[in-house]
């Protein structure tokens, strides 16, 4: 199979040295293999999604030397195929109803007979409130859904492990069996209020269809791929081969995120840097 790879940021802010990192490896790797990158726009969430950052994101990657095909895949444009999985979830009675809020969930999560509030890849783990003890009867309703994490494993059969090439939990390559998904990982959400689908539910469904062999993307969402993986078990898809590479940090040794404007890709291209400065300063 030819090598596909894919860089899927959200447009909800400037990129930054973290992102030019991620897009320059997936994109060298891709080159290095004969094989294709592609970029698609996670624009699921609407609410924070501008257009305007689409543009930069397009500009920003074409100044680092970038190309990739087109048309370019939007989420947006996707609802229908993530609700089709959706479906095929709900029927095989692994998903069920919960509107429970943020302050809902901390609040059940910190009940005292609870102990202390775990943490799992989506932030607080979910504390089971609404979870039916049998599968919720008729048809998919339109509301959040979360998936039961004990029947999910159940229906998957064999363990969830993947193939890891880049730096895994302990920095090791191979083969990773997570740990226990119910204590770690708990009931995920996989349709969420206002969007249709949740970044794992759409993510899965793009990868696949798109035919992405490699995954490469930050350390950081390593724990979110154990969910992936189920998620592409339970739905036939196959498995593709991921790379989580090392993160890019500030002096302080704090990781970057969106809001760190001053390491913009944009301000450095209007400082006068070159594309070459970028590849220096991330270590390609
Ligand atoms: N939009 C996601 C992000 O920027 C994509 C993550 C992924 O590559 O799976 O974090
Ligand atoms: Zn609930």
């Amino acid at each position: 199979m030819n090598f596909a790879t894919r860089f899927a940021p959200s447009p909800t802010g400037p990129l930054h040295l973290g992102h030019a990192y991620s897009a320059l490896l997936a994109h060298d790797m891709a080159t290095a293999a004969g094989g294709t990158f592609h970029l698609r726009i996670d624009d699921l969430d609407q609410s924070r999604s501008r257009t305007c950052w689409e543009t930069q994101i397009y500009d920003d990657l074409a100044w680092l030397g970038i190309n990739w095909p087109q048309p370019v895949w939007r989420q947006s444009d996707r609802l229908p195929t993530y609700r089709a999985a959706l479906e095929r979830l709900w029927q095989r009675g692994l998903l069920y109803p919960c509107t429970c809020t943020r302050a809902d969930i901390r609040a059940a999560a910190s009940a005292p007979q609870e102990g202390a509030p775990l943490h799992g890849p989506d932030g607080l783990i979910y504390p089971g409130t609404c979870r039916p003890d049998t599968p919720p009867p008729g048809p998919m309703p339109d509301t959040p859904l979360r998936l039961d994490m004990r029947r999910a494993l159940a229906a998957a059969g064999t363990p969830v492990a993947f193939s890891e090439t880049g730096c895994g939990p302990d920095g090791e390559t191979g083969h990773i069996a997570p740990p226990d998904m119910v204590a770690n990982v708990g009931d995920v959400a996989l349709a969420r209020p206002g969007m249709g689908a949740s970044y794992h539910l759409s993510i899965v469904c793009d990868d696949a269809e798109q035919q992405i062999t490699h995954v490469i993307r930050g350390q950081d969402l390593i724990s979110a791929t154990q969910i992936h993986v189920l998620l592409q078990r339970l739905l036939d898809l196959p498995t593709p081969v991921y790379h989580h590479h090392r993160l890019i940090r500030d002096d302080t040794g704090k990781r970057l995120a969106k809001r760190d404007d001053a390491r913009a890709i944009a301000t450095y291209r209007d400082e006068g840097k070159t594309s070459a400065d970028i590849r220096a300063m991330v270590g390609l």
